[in-house]
């Protein structure tokens, strides 16, 4: 397990802080959206329902079970908590979750479009692919019903007509991995734009190539 397991609540606490006003400056959050948590153990720091990512201060992050019952905090959960403990129990790697509505990914998501890019060999190598999940009401069941079906094999998953999720050891490698969907994204969309004539597909023998790297990254 590991993970954050020895490292002091405050220090939890300052990185979530750290990665939210990040997240905002980046242009990643409008001012309610998004969530970030990570797991110690059987408890859950969360940011609280509600409050701006901008504004964020460490007397603000709760603390939940793993049903997600506030344990420390006056603030509210949020109601995606669900989300982030669902991820905590398909994977024991994961420490930290990131949830946001960055614009390119959640054009995708809205779009109910999975994300590939033949073109790209870093997204290639970091990705594969990002699924897109079946919408489900924010806040309710149905919107992690379909986590255990893709999250072990993805790191970034889209939510449809919502936004984007990513897992990590970290937190920072889970907002990280979200802005390099997001930037990937944004020369995607470019390129479509100025070259739409264009095929930029690396050939598939390439392909193949960095389909073997990026399953030896992800230890397969
Ligand atoms: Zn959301």
């Amino acid at each position: 397990m590991a993970g954050y397991d020895n490292v002091p609540d405050y220090e939890i606490k300052r990185e979530i802080v750290e990665i939210a006003h990040m997240m905002n400056r980046k242009g990643l959050v409008g001012t309610y959206e998004g969530n970030i948590s990570v797991r110690k153990g059987d408890k859950v720091y969360e940011t609280p329902s509600g409050n701006s990512k901008e504004l964020l201060t460490e007397g603000r992050i709760i603390t939940v079970d793993m049903d997600g019952n506030l344990i420390e905090g006056e603030l509210t959960p949020t109601s995606e908590t669900p989300m982030h403990t669902k991820c905590y129990t398909l994977r024991d790697d994961v420490h930290a979750v990131v949830h946001c509505h960055a614009p390119y990914c959640t054009a995708f998501a809205q779009a109910n479009m999975a994300y590939d890019d033949p073109a790209s060999p870093e997204f290639q190598i970091l990705f594969g692919k990002v699924p897109c999940l079946k919408y489900g009401t924010p806040g309710s069941p149905e919107i992690i019903e379909e986590l255990p079906k893709y999250i072990n094999d993805y790191d970034v998953v889209f939510l449809q007509n919502h936004g984007v999720l990513g897992v990590g050891s970290t937190v920072l490698e889970a907002f990280s991995k979200i802005m390099s969907v997001e930037m990937l994204l944004q020369t995607y969309f470019i390129r479509k734009m100025l070259f739409p004539e264009i095929s930029c597909d690396l050939p598939k023998e390439e392909l193949e190539v960095l389909m073997r790297m990026h399953d030896s990254k992800r230890g397969k």
